[in-house]
């Protein structure tokens, strides 16, 4: 597929960012917020279904093809939640509350039961109807600690033990986090899937 340039299928320029860079200088993302400010309800059950459902919204308001990412942490003894809800686990009231309601639902279980693993899936269509979505999925296996640790990243980092570094994702740097993390992995595949280098 030759494109020069893809909607974004998020409101968040730091986002944005992150995925250009991942994503090199040759496709420039655009936001879908350049186009229009409406948000689609993520109404699917799974991570491919909301990123489907995010580009097509996005193909379709803005005419050219979109890609949309979904992530989020999915904890094996929780059955795969909070997954899809991850950002608003604790009922909209922010990383602080989502953190202690995992920390909370994972209280006595022994760390052989607290594997979880942060998903990001990547969507590609090239218009809000194609057929055959490009699908890139990332996963980054670890584990919940017992107590949050390190102030770096967002969200769940300062629960998800790294094995691969010995360090909780919080206290990763930015830098070296982009080249392990879930969304580093699906965007890998990605450039695979375009052919890019
Ligand atoms: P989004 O799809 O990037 O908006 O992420 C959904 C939610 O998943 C975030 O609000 C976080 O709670 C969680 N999440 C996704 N990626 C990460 C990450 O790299 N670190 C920590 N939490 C994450």
């Amino acid at each position: 597929m030759n494109l020069t340039q893809l909607v974004l299928a998020s409101h968040n320029a730091g986002k944005l960012k992150e995925l250009q860079a991942m994503l090199g200088d040759s496709v420039r993302l655009r936001s879908v917020g350049e186009f229009s400010q409406v948000e689609p309800q993520e109404t699917g059950l799974s991570f491919v279904e909301n990123a489907i459902l995010k580009a097509r919204n996005a193909a379709r308001i803005c005419g050219m093809p979109a890609l949309a990412d979904d992530s989020g942490l999915a904890v094996d003894f929780l059955g795969g939640a909070p997954g899809i809800y991850s950002a608003r686990y604790a009922d909209g009231k922010g990383d602080a509350a989502n953190n202690a309601k995992l920390l909370d639902a994972l209280k006595d279980v022994p760390d052989a039961e607290r594997g979880a693993q942060f998903v990001c899936v990547l969507a590609l269509v090239r218009h809000a109807d194609d057929p055959l979505p490009i699908l890139c999925e990332g996963l980054w296996h670890g584990r919940i600690l017992h107590a949050a640790s390190g102030e770096q990243g967002f969200g769940y980092d300062p629960l998800f033990w790294v094995p691969e570094r010995s360090v909780s994702s919080a206290e990763l740097s930015p830098a070296d986090k982009n080249q392990i993390s879930h969304r580093a992995r699906a965007m890998a595949l990605l450039r695979q899937r375009l052919g890019l280098k």
